[in-house]
């Protein structure tokens, strides 16, 4: 009966309507890759590629009924085999699932076929960061103060809701048509049970990872401060403060605390990041004070950036 459904949906799509009224243009999606959430009667089609992880794949898809178009995160059941693969994948889910704010991915649903899991998400067209720099490879200040207050935000939002994110990276921050940024991947998120309570271990290798967590003193929300700070340095240096050719290396480097900022950066930006990068947790700024810092304060704040900005340094008037 599935099958059935399945095909009268199809049906109406016609070729007439190739590009529909909210510009979605379904030539982008293969009618012969159809993906069906019997838990909600939901079709979709699968479009391009976005992206590859650890587990999952990430395609474009179309959902049917809504003309919706989503990220759909693909993840066969073969890769998860294991108890503890699948149970990590739930708490992403668990961790994700109620968190809705402007600078968060924000989930839609999740649901399995014979082969695969799925997680329906927020589609973010732009791509991460990472493909930002690729192109740009340096960020201006302007920009920069741009996305860290995005970021700070969502951040914010995110620890408010008792939330450690603990991988965040340039990777795990999208941007959409509309150039607002997104934290995604929970993978390595935990949720703090009770004040004051540290975690001790982290399930996975967090890339910007503070000392306390490197050095199993026990961790909280400060650790986010430390990657936060890695962020804001790699978008200005175009490169992540600590690294090396060797992740051995990178570790003696941040247990020592040593890393050097180029003359070319402001006093403001140098001493945000200075305080982010403070080897002792409680010592870092919260995030109103990375907020209220002077950085963001002397110098010209943006409140959009242009999708050029991309590619090319934007020029400001
Ligand atoms: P994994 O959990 O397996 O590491 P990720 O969450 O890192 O998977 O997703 C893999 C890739 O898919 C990402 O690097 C990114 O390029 C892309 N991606 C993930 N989520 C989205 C999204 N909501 N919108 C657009 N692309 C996404």
């Amino acid at each position: 009966p599935h099958i059935a459904m399945k095909e009268a949906r199809l049906s109406a799509v016609s070729p007439l309507r190739r590009r529909d009224s909210k510009g979605v243009n379904i030539s982008n999606f293969d009618p012969n890759c159809i993906i069906y959430d019997s838990t909600t009667d939901t079709t979709y089609l699968r479009g391009k590629l976005l992206g590859k992880g650890g587990f999952a794949r990430c395609y474009e898809i179309l959902d049917l009924n809504s003309n919706k178009v989503y990220a759909g995160k693909i993840i066969s059941k073969h890769r998860i085999s294991r108890p503890h693969q699948r149970q990590k994948i739930m708490r992403e889910v668990e961790l994700q699932r109620n968190l809705k704010h402007t600078n968060v991915v924000e989930f839609h649903s999740f649901f399995e076929d014979d082969e695969n899991v799925y997680i329906v998400l927020e589609n973010c067209s732009r791509k991460s960061l990472v493909y930002m720099l690729k192109h740009r490879k340096t960020l201006t200040e302007p920009e920069v103060r741009y996305y860290m207050g995005q970021l700070v935000e969502g951040v914010k939002y995110i620890h408010h809701h008792d939330i450690i994110h603990r991988d965040l990276k340039l990777g795990n921050m999208l941007l959409n048509d509309n150039m607002d940024v997104k934290i995604a991947d929970f993978g390595l998120a935990t949720r703090v049970e009770f004040e004051g309570e540290k975690k001790m271990t982290v399930c996975g290798t967090p890339n910007y990872i503070a000392p306390e967590v490197l050095q199993k003193r026990g961790h909280s929300f400060p650790a986010d401060i430390w990657a936060l700070g890695c962020v804001m340095y790699a978008l200005l240096v175009g490169h992540p403060p600590f690294e090396t050719a060797t992740l051995k290396e990178t570790y003696i480097r941040i247990t020592e605390n040593r890393y050097s900022i180029p003359n070319w950066i402001s006093p403001q930006a140098r001493n945000l990041m200075t305080k982010c990068l403070t080897n002792e947790p409680e010592l870092r700024p919260t995030l109103d004070e990375i907020l209220s810092d002077e950085f963001f304060s002397v110098g010209h704040y943006p409140n959009r950036l242009s999708p050029s900005c991309c590619m090319n340094p934007p020029r400001f008037e």
